[in-house]
């Protein structure tokens, strides 16, 4: 399908950005690697009179590690992300997020900015930066905001942005030593989206578990933190027990809805596998020493 006529802008500044939201407030887009958004004009699902390209904007495709932080720019694309040692070597769960989505050529456009900004439970990075404790920044001519990727979730495909704002980055605190991260999706076929998936970091003290976080992808209207499995986990040597309910938690944190893909109670039984499988690496890489 085509989509319907739009004006395409491609500022060279944030501040050129801000103009043209103010300007065409309600007929705008942003529009990062477009592939969510393309594909939903296409269907006429979406007719946004005016596409705001942020790919001009300098400074959005930083990535590194600044200030306790590991700093992603809302335009790094899925490949610059997989192709990164830094987030090989010491972000094994966001390497593993960003290397099943969707396929190659896909991944050499879409950002992950895109992937936060679009808010669809089925993307696969929110989850795995739930787990790890994220928060994003948003810039607006009235100036910069920041806020948990928690509260930034709204609801399916609504942010908590304004609409004179910019997500600018994203934000994952740096691991501490002794933590492990993993993702793990279930999907029908290579490329799909996943039916359900889960990412999970655990940072160890003394072998003892000191911090954990459980985020899980499409198994309700945003993706959603398991806390009650993650409150489970503190205090406690993460044995095959301890996994198991923990995992169970999780699964019950889940609110999936029966559809083409299966039944709700298949969904929350998948969940509870996957989320022991990805508690046991993040375990393993822990005491590998991750994140020193
Ligand atoms: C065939 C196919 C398969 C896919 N499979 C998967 C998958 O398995 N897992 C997965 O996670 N994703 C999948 N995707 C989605 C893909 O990863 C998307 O690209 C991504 O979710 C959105 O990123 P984008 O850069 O393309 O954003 P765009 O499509 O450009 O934008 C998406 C939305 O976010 C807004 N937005 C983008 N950037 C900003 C910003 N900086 N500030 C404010 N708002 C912003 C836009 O206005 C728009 O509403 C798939 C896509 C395709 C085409």
């Amino acid at each position: 399908m085509i989509p319907d006529d739009f004006t395409y802008f491609a500022p060279s500044s944030l501040p050129e950005v801000w103009n043209l939201l103010r300007q065409h407030e309600g007929d705008a887009k942003i529009l990062a690697g477009g592939q969510s958004l393309i594909p939903l004009m296409k269907l006429r699902l979406a007719s946004p009179a005016y596409l705001i390209d942020l790919r001009n904007v300098p400074g959005l495709s930083v990535l590194q590690e600044q200030d306790g932080s590991l700093v992603i720019g809302a335009m790094v694309r899925e490949s610059q992300l997989e192709q990164s040692p830094l987030i090989q070597t010491r972000y094994p769960g966001i390497y593993e997020a960003s290397s099943v989505v969707a396929d190659p050529l896909v991944r050499n456009f879409a950002t992950v900015g895109g992937n936060v900004a679009h808010a669809d439970p089925a993307n696969d990075h929110p989850a795995m930066l739930l787990a790890m404790g994220t928060h994003v920044t948003a810039q607006s001519p009235r100036g910069t905001r920041t806020m948990s990727l928690d509260d930034f979730l709204v609801d399916t495909m609504e942010t908590a942005l304004r609409p004179d704002e910019v997500l600018t980055d994203i934000r994952v605190p740096r691991p501490l030593p002794h933590t492990g991260s993993a993702y793990i999706k279930l999907e029908r076929k290579v490329g799909d989206y996943a039916i359900a998936a889960v990412g999970v970091m655990i940072t160890l003290d003394g072998g003892v578990c000191s911090r954990a976080g459980i985020g899980l992808t499409n198994v309700g209207p945003t993706a959603i933190r398991a806390r009650q499995a993650e409150a489970y986990l503190v205090g406690k040597q993460p044995d095959e027990a301890t996994v198991r309910e923990a995992a169970r938690l999780a699964s019950a944190a889940a609110e999936p809805v029966t559809d083409l893909h299966g039944p709700a109670d298949y969904k929350r039984s998948i969940l509870r596998t996957l989320t022991a499988r990805a508690l046991r690496l993040a375990v393993q890489r822990a005491q590998a020493g991750g994140g020193q």
